[in-house]
């Protein structure tokens, strides 16, 4: 029996202005996409032939142009129809892709595969990210739905896994699964939504105790990702069951459970105005201080481009050795790539004048070089450039940029929580409410298109059972 494989994710930020083009995607074809998925083994494993189509995955950005989406999906849908008997396709999606004028990037891809498959008892399974915004007709396309568990992410080889074992389980045995979604009416700040905290960690703890159960295939919560002005914005539950009344059943339970959660969510860490984190970075005794600028995090599709903090700081003169990772400036880096380490530069943008520090890359997702980055020293603060969109969310990034991240002491990255590689560096984290288009202030964001009534812009009553 064969099963198609593929990835095609890119989050959108609907505030975002920079729409990812085809440079912004990591991507693969052939056996190459075997290997950056966890399933392949497992399938081959269990005696499947895997058909590997495309992997294509870019960081958060804007919506998604209708080119760009035909030019990636068409692909995946290539595949599909040089294989049209396909016993299975298994995709690893984000959840959250807008396109313009198409709405959901994966409900579109789903639809057309179903259309081309000819075996129609063929199933797919997909895998999704915490943060999907779920569809209402996902389910009539998809078969099998697994989402990632942990918040920040670290289950995303798992999370394939999980939804993999289930398609191999269905196809082996000849049955037919049944997936139902409960939407919860709430957009949540997304940063104060992390699973190793209540009250998250009891209710992922639960959805583990439901999959041990022999009906019940995957059960996910989705908390949903705020950034996105369209009508499937919202949490949701999502039961994959052998039976159609079990997967609904429980995810109406787990939808209960869920909304009577919504008051609970904090922010675990300081978060402040910038000029207040920027003023206790300063001060703090702790050996090294992260703040991340949440506003302006490329992790939720922002530009990364903002100077705001790093203003404040080179305004305060630090005695601290800092560190501005990851500031988004194509003329910077290409205008100045040619001077040599040590030599000095304006930056006109900023008005001041410094030392090129360092050439270096720009690493994606699976360690790949994306670009190129530039670091420049003024007074005590290292600022990186990079002539692409970047995310500094683990050491690597920043030996990758050839500076040496344990010889700071204030660390500034353009993140909303911080990454869970980067926890072990960070004596203290500040959580910057700075502005952009990954502002956590609901409010300020301006949703038109989201349902309503929305937790918490209403206050209303919710029951999935009415
Ligand atoms: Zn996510």
């Amino acid at each position: 029996m064969d099963i198609i494989i593929a990835s095609y994710q890119c989050e959108s930020n609907t505030l975002a202005t920079h729409h990812p083009g085809k440079e912004d995607f990591e991507y693969a074809a052939g056996d190459a996409v075997s290997r950056k998925l966890a399933v392949t083994e497992l399938f081959e494993r269990e005696g499947f032939t895997v058909i590997p189509s495309i992997y294509a995955d870019a960081l958060p950005s804007g919506t998604v142009e209708q080119d760009i989406h035909a030019y990636y999906s068409e692909q995946i849908l290539d595949t599909v129809r040089a294989n049209p008997d396909a016993h299975g396709v298994f995709i690893f999606f984000h959840g959250s892709m807008e396109v313009d004028g198409i709405g959901s990037g994966e409900l579109d891809i789903l639809k057309k595969i179903r259309k081309i498959l000819k075996n129609k008892s063929a199933l797919i399974a997909i895998s999704l990210d915490a943060h999907a915004n779920i569809t209402d007709e996902l389910c009539d396309y998809a078969d099998i739905i697994s989402g990632f568990k942990t918040i920040p992410h670290v289950d995303q080889a798992e999370c394939q896994r999980r939804s993999a074992e289930a398609l191999c389980y269905c196809l082996k045995n000849s049955v037919k699964p049944y997936s139902y979604m409960q939407r919860v009416p709430f957009l949540l700040k997304n940063d104060t939504v992390q699973t190793g905290y209540e009250p998250l960690k009891s209710l992922i703890e639960e959805t583990k105790r439901l999959e041990s159960t022999e009906d019940i295939l995957c059960a996910n919560l989705f908390l949903g990702h705020c950034w996105i002005d369209a009508p499937n914005t919202s949490a949701s539950t999502l039961v994959t069951a052998l039976k159609p009344e079990v997967a609904r059943d429980v995810a109406k339970e787990l939808a209960v459970k869920l909304w009577n959660t919504r008051r609970d969510y904090k922010f675990t860490v300081e978060a402040e105005e910038p000029e207040e984190c920027v003023k206790r970075a300063i001060e703090g005794k702790e050996r090294r201080i992260f703040i991340t600028d949440s506003g302006d995090n490329t992790t939720a599709g922002a530009e990364g481009d903002t100077t705001g903090i790093l203003e404040l700081l080179l305004a305060e003169k630090p005695e601290k050795k800092v560190c501005v990772a990851g500031i988004t400036d194509f003329d910077t880096v290409d205008g100045l790539w040619s001077c040599a380490d040590g030599a000095q530069v304006e930056l006109k943008k900023l008005g001041v004048s410094g030392v090129v520090k360092a050439h270096g890359k720009v690493l994606g997702w699976t360690g790949e070089c994306l670009g190129r980055s530039l670091a420049v020293t003024v007074g005590n603060i290292d600022v990186i450039f990079t002539d692409l969109r970047s995310s500094y969310t683990r050491k690597e990034s920043f030996d990758a940029a050839n500076v040496d991240l344990l010889a700071y002491e204030i660390v500034v990255v353009k993140l909303g929580y911080l990454f869970t590689a980067l926890k072990p560096y960070a004596d203290r984290e500040l959580f910057a409410l700075s502005e952009g288009s990954s502002c956590v202030e609901l409010k300020k964001l301006g949703l038109k298109r989201i349902l309503r009534p929305m937790f918490p812009l209403d206050e209303f009553e919710f029951d999935p059972y009415k």
